[in-house]
């Protein structure tokens, strides 16, 4: 089948330009960081598409300008494509790295195509160039394999696999060859091959693009759908399934978990006296006294207006009473100011604990709960332990 360089190369043109303008304007409704990444892989398609143009026009170019002019802009687009992957997965953008790989690529090139002239080395060398920009980007998106959570981040670094793999092939075949063309331009079947299949990776490379983004965008809505918005802590429903992972390895452990049940005192007076707006204040500081007194791989979570759930895995009751009472008086001797007023604040807990033979989360928070009623009843600013009770 008689296929021209030329034909291909305006074909790769289209397709590059077509794609990068679908990114761009499908994605220019915004300004935050995801979108700004992929406006930038927009550009780059558009970039990649004018370095065909060169290849596509080469019976009116002189051989010089064909050369450095792909090769500076393939070189440039994929620069922008490296930073633009690790911009999406807020990595750092080793700009400096693929500037010098851009720079040392262009002028192997330039040399072994103007000066000491040989196509394979300089095949070879460009080669290089862009094994390094793909190594920058298996980099980024290493350990994308590894989970469910990040099949996008597998699925591109399968393309760019394939990509290098492509190169080693292209680099092979010419050294190989008995009858190596002098040329990109040549249509000799390595090169018409080689054109066809790089041709398809942007298209690859987009989708690749576009589901990362997906993933990413999925992953920080579920964090959003997880965070209490006034705290900053996790809110009923993470609490809910951070209190079954927790209760699960307690119980593949043979560990304990500790709950807390806190619930500020008369909020409806710092209400009253500060307004809505003093009294969200006065939340905040609440979580960041409760944070002060945690221990890590404690959780802390907002269950209702005014009430914090706290989940303290391998404590014993003695243990979760003293991480209670420290809690209570951490918030009952920390000074509190709303608008230059004192604010004396004070919180009641219930405590449970869940241990080997007792495993059921609702009688836990039952327990707790009791427990915390009953702290509000014997006169509030106080613990009192849902286990004595029971
Ligand atoms: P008690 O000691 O018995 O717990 O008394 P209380 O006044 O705290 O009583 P209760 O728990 O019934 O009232 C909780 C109050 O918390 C009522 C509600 O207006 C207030 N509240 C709930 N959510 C928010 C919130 O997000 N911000 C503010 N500022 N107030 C809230
Ligand atoms: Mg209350
Ligand atoms: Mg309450």
């Amino acid at each position: 089948m008689p296929v021209q360089v030329e034909t291909l190369s305006l074909l790769n043109a289209v397709q590059a330009l077509a794609l990068g303008l679908m990114l761009w304007v499908g994605t220019h409704n915004g300004n935050d960081r995801a979108l700004a990444a992929i406006r930038l892989r927009a550009t780059a398609l558009g970039v990649e598409a004018v370095a065909y143009v060169p290849l596509a026009l080469q019976a009116m170019l002189p051989p010089v300008v064909l050369l450095v002019g792909s090769n500076a802009l393939n070189l440039l687009a994929q620069g922008m494509v490296v930073v633009a992957i690790r911009r999406l997965l807020d990595q750092p953008l080793r700009l400096k790295t693929t500037t010098v790989i851009g720079l040392l690529g262009l002028a192997g090139v330039t040399w072994f195509g103007v000066v000491h002239v040989d196509y394979r080395l300089r095949v070879l060398w460009g080669s290089c160039a862009i094994v390094g920009n793909l190594l920058l980007n298996l980099e980024a998106l290493r350990g994308g394999c590894r989970s469910r959570e990040t099949r996008a981040r597998c699925v591109l670094l399968w393309v760019y696999l394939l990509e290098l793999a492509l190169l080693m092939w292209r680099n092979g075949a010419l050294w190989l060859s008995s009858n190596p063309p002098d040329q990109m331009a040549t249509p000799s079947p390595v090169n018409i091959f080689y054109l066809l299949l790089l041709g398809m990776q942007p298209l690859f490379a987009s989708i690749g693009f576009l589901l990362l983004y997906n993933e990413i965008l999925r992953g920080e809505l579920h964090e959003l759908a997880r965070i209490d918005p006034l705290t900053g802590v996790a809110n009923r429903r993470a609490m809910a399934e951070s209190s079954d992972r927790l209760l699960e390895q307690a119980k593949s452990w043979r560990g304990s978990l500790g709950v807390l049940l806190l619930d500020a005192d008369h909020f409806k007076h710092i209400n009253d006296r500060f307004g809505h707006e003093g009294g969200d204040r006065v939340l905040q500081a609440l979580v960041g006294h409760i944070q002060r007194i945690l221990r890590s791989g404690d959780v802390v979570g907002r269950v209702g207006g005014e009430e914090f759930l706290v989940l303290s895995p391998g404590v014993d009751e003695t243990g979760l009473l003293a991480l209670a009472e420290r809690i209570r008086a951490e918030v009952e001797r920390s000074p509190l100011e709303i608008n230059g007023e004192p604010v004396h604040l004070t919180v009641s807990i219930g405590t449970a604990v869940a241990g080997p033979g007792d495993w059921d989360m609702t009688a836990l928070r039952r327990r707790a709960d009791a427990a915390l009623y009953a702290a509000k009843r014997a006169g509030r600013n106080r613990v009192m332990s849902g286990d004595a009770l029971a």
